[in-house]
């Protein structure tokens, strides 16, 4: 729900039990905000705070990094109100309040963005804390904290170096050293009192600032930094790997500090609602006492499962768990959250909806439906459809692996972060991992533990391994939410940046060595293990797994019947062969959408006539060679029509350039040359005669059949003598002839009339009646400009996006990635126009196209068979417009049916399939001409 707001009122209070903002409220309050003030009005223990709207933040960005005048009147106000809701006051030496400075936006950006804990500390104020906590220890300890994020997030002090270690991480390390001390707990006050000083000073050195003093000074410091995250580096990166726009902004949210670091009977955590790898219905999670949040999530420490405290502190775990319930029962959604425990009693910092792989988002969404919590409907739209292309990747042979482990090769286990099975070779640090990626290696990128700087690393990994950090670390999240593979919290891992290798038990693993680490199980394995197919690909296409013992694809198979149910799209499918058509038939697909038959010349025997038809000098010696494939083509249309068992198959007449089909190199065409009996110097003549600039937009497509008819007599007949044969082995048969690139109706009529005659030829022969049809591709635009005129010929229409996108932006489809990437990192396009359809241009001609087309015949079928019709958001635009099927390749067709269901949800007004189902051939307009 859209909110309105005064323009003016630029901070939202909440505590004491009620709050300014709401849930809804993300778009202005970023997602912590709102859920802050969520949580406080349903009476969740939650400190109190204010956030500064994402308005400021566009404010900020918009006047030259200033503010709105009145701000700083009202953030004073709501810190007294801090002040009077905890009784304590900010920058007080007796009495002092700590504040936490946190980033927020409307979508979720683990770790990308800044956060500032413990501000409001001085020389004075750290000693007033000590003396009324009466714990100098702890005091010392959240300044030292302090004083080190600030530097960093504030003051710049950072690591500049791939290799380079933390510079505070340093001096800790160098500290523990002299103490002769392993963890951070083992310092004590003096050391903790050292450090803040050694800090103060390498800030000084290194970045030329003074550590501000006063509060507010730090104050209005962590507040520009935290507006300032928003353009950094790793949030740019996020926000263009999840289509965040620039214009949301942050929010920042100030709230008043609990602490998790004041002994043992504090702590902090982050948990689950259930768990998020599985979707299992547990609560799941993980805690340290004393210790600081910054601790669980950077993986610093390995954290103890949340299960541990239950028996540590029961009164603290069953308050979280009726905590877990009223937040599920609320949201009717799985949550995340994160909490602290002062001095025995919880706080909640956070809650939101939580991350998930697509197993567990499938087992939660089906489960929360049979629970009640939520509807089918509600059940789809949780279920994002590239997400299901998790449940179709790879997992390690079981036998395989077996042999490896009992081989020795284990070389450790860690936590199962991202399930899936990964191999690659090792990589150390984030820039490396993209590197190699772009040289076309697989990489396992290997790090004690990752921030969010590795971001594009991860992303150019085939999975994450990490040494430090549990199931919740930065890793884990991440990993997670991008779908790869990941093993966290690995402690076995001795990994030594400097030298790139780790030791691991005794074996050193060097940077490039191979790996395999199982995401499902937590093993890392030394070497290659062989994968194999999933357990949905088990089941529908190697069929060597009963459904029953199938858990992940019984809930698979849910989801997808809820698609079906309420999506109006028809999906088919791009294929060529049987094997791929029973694949998509396995997968859902009802029909071909598009066989390119061109493809099927490759085929064992097939290339030889192809040649020789195409290196004919005459009619009568081309019209031999297509005698020759005839009965080859023949033979594969039948397997295509057995395999569809009745349902659409359209098949389209040869579209490629032919030198596709000839041999480049000298040496392939002195070969070709003697296997023909022909001399090479003909051979070469004919390639050179062939070639074009570019041959996508050359004498192909329609141009081919026209030119030389023969070769679509051929195929027509091919396609016709199959059906015939099936349809008269009792297999229902619909066979669909499209011609390619028609721009012009003269070229359609021409093509038509070859296939009808022979079409007509046939059925006399065989003494069979054929329900078939004659349609067009629409891939050029004047196709589509002209496409009532083409209607007048054309039975049926399908959208050919490559091409039709190609020929619309004049970007050649084979040469286009030198410039596109850099295009679309630059917002020209949104997202590659070859992957996600530009709506506005090649969308608009899909528009007119099936505007004109409809006019001259209302029952025209339209559909798309370009690379966008597997593509979540080109189905969802094909929904909007009218289009009656998306075709896409056999893996892609859950998804296509799942996007299709989620656009129909969205959109509920576009037309119905059962419309489309009804025969094309309605009285057609007469033309114009
Ligand atoms: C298209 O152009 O979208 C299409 C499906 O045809 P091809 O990719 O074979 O040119
Ligand atoms: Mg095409």
């Amino acid at each position: 729900m859209e909110v309105k707001m005064s323009k003016l009122k630029y901070v939202y209070f909440f505590g004491s039990g009620k709050a300014d903002g709401r849930a809804e409220m993300k778009n202005l309050l970023g997602g912590k905000g709102a859920n802050l003030a969520e949580m406080t009005n349903i009476g969740l223990p939650v400190p109190p705070g204010f956030t500064i709207t994402t308005e400021v933040c566009t404010y900020y960005y918009s006047n030259k990094k200033s503010y709105p005048k009145q701000l700083k009147e009202d953030v004073a106000k709501s810190m007294k109100r801090i002040e009077s809701a905890v009784g304590v006051k900010f920058g007080d030496k007796n009495n002092p309040l700590l504040v936490s400075v946190r980033s927020g936006a409307r979508a979720s950006m683990p770790g990308m963005m800044d956060t500032i804990l413990n501000l409001g500390i001085n020389d004075a104020v750290v000693e007033g804390l000590a003396k009324k906590t009466n714990n100098p220890r702890f005091a010392y300890d959240a300044y030292r904290r302090f004083v080190q994020m600030y530097g960093d997030v504030v003051l710049g002090l950072k690591p500049v170096h791939k290799d380079e270690i933390d510079p505070f991480e340093v001096i800790i390390e160098a500290k523990k050293k002299e103490k002769g001390v392993h963890q951070d707990t083992e310092l004590t006050t003096e050391d903790l009192k050292d450090l803040v000083a050694k800090f103060k000073v390498a800030i000084k050195e290194k970045t030329g600032h003074n550590f501000p003093e006063d509060p507010m000074e730090q104050l209005w410091g962590a507040i520009g930094a935290v507006f300032g995250s928003w353009n950094n580096d790793r949030a740019i990166a996020y926000r263009k790997m999840y289509d965040i726009p620039e214009s949301w902004g942050t929010a920042v949210s100030v709230v008043a500090m609990v602490f998790g670091n004041m002994g043992e009977t504090s702590g902090t955590g982050v948990a689950f609602t259930r768990d998020p790898s599985t979707g299992e219905n547990i609560f799941y999670g993980e805690y340290l006492m004393n210790a600081q949040g910054e601790d669980v999530v950077a993986g610093v420490r390995t954290p103890i499962p949340i299960s541990g405290l239950a028996q540590e502190n029961p009164k603290i775990y069953n308050q979280l768990e009726k905590i877990r319930k009223t937040l599920e029962k609320h949201y009717r959604d799985m949550n995340d959250i994160e909490f602290t425990i002062q001095e025995g009693k919880l706080y909640m910092l956070q809650c939101r909806v939580g991350k998930r792989t697509a197993f567990a988002a499938i087992k939660i969404a089906v489960d929360m439906v049979d629970e009640k919590l939520i509807t089918e409907k509600e059940a789809l739209s949780r279920i994002e459809p590239d997400q299901l292309n998790q449940l179709l990747r790879p997992v390690f042979d079981l036998k395989e692996k077996d042999a490896a482990t009992k081989g020795g090769r284990l070389l450790a286990k860690g936590l199962n972060a991202g399930p899936g099975a990964a191999t690659g070779r090792v990589v150390f640090n984030a820039p490396d991992a993209e590197e190699w990626f772009k040289r076309g290696e697989h990489v396992i990128l290997t790090r004690i533990e990752t921030s969010p700087e590795d971001i594009r690393g991860m992303d150019a990994s085939a999975g994450i391994l990490t040494a430090r950090g549990g199931m919740t670390s930065h890793a884990a999240l991440v990993a997670r939410q991008m779908g790869k593979v990941c093993v966290a919290g690995c402690a076995a891992l001795e990994i030594d940046y400097p030298t790139h290798t780790m030791n691991v038990g005794g074996k050193v693993i060097k940077e490039g060595d191979w790996i395999s680490i199982d995401g499902t199980t937590g093993q890392v394995i030394e070497g290659k293990v062989p994968t194999k197919p999933s357990e949905v690909l088990q089941v529908l296409i190697d069929k060597t797994l009963d459904p029953k013992d199938a858990p992940i694809y019984q809930q698979f198979e849910k989801i997808m019947k809820w698609a079906d149910k309420y999506r109006t799209l028809e999906i088919h499918t791009n294929a060529d062969q049987p094997d791929q058509a029973v694949n998509a038939v396995a997968f859902g697909a009802e029909g071909i959408g598009l066989c390119r038959t061109e493809h099927m010349f490759f085929g064992e025997g097939k290339i030889e006539p192809m040649r020789e038809m195409i290196l004919a000098d005459t009619l009568e010696a081309r019209k031999t060679a297509l005698a020759k494939l005839l009965p080859l083509q023949r033979i594969d249309f039948e397997g295509l029509f057995e395999a569809m068992d009745g349902k659409a198959v359209t098949i389209r007449t040869l579209d490629p350039p032919l030198h596709e089909f000839l041999p480049h190199e000298e040496k392939a065409q002195r070969e070709l040359a003697e296997q023909m009996g022909i001399t090479f110097e003909k051979v070469h003549q004919r390639v050179e005669d062939l070639h074009e600039f570019n041959p996508m937009l050359g004498f192909r497509g329609c141009r081919l059949g026209i030119i030389y008819p023969e070769i679509t007599e051929m195929q027509s007949r091919a396609i016709f003598e199959a059906a015939a044969n099936v349809q008269m082995k009792g297999v229902k048969v619909h066979p669909e002839v499209m011609i390619p690139l028609v721009g012009n109706i003269k070229e359609l009529e021409n093509q038509a009339k070859i296939v009808r005659q022979a079409a007509g030829e046939v059925m006399k022969e065989k003494g069979v009646r054929l329900n078939y049809k004659v349609g067009t591709m629409i891939e050029i635009p004047r196709g589509a400009l002209t496409a009532d005129e083409v209607a007048r010929v054309a039975e049926f229409f399908s959208f050919g996006t490559n091409d039709l996108t190609q020929t619309t932006l004049g970007v050649s489809r084979d040469d286009a990635a030198r410039f596109l990437r850099p295009y679309t990192e630059m917002e020209i396009y949104a997202k590659d126009p070859f992957e996600v359809l530009d709506r506005d241009g090649v969308g608009q001609l899909m528009k007119i196209a099936k505007e004109k087309g409809r006019s001259t015949r209302p029952e025209l079928t339209i559909g798309i068979c370009g690379e966008h019709g597997g593509d979540p958001s080109s189905v969802e635009f094909c929904h909007m417009i009218g289009l009656n099927y998306v075709s896409c390749s056999p893996f892609r067709v859950p998804i296509a049916r799942l996007a299709a269901a989620r656009a129909a949800l969205t959109y509920p007004a576009a037309p119905a399939k059962k419309a489309a189902k009804k025969p094309a051939r309605k009285p057609a307009k007469k033309s114009r001409k």
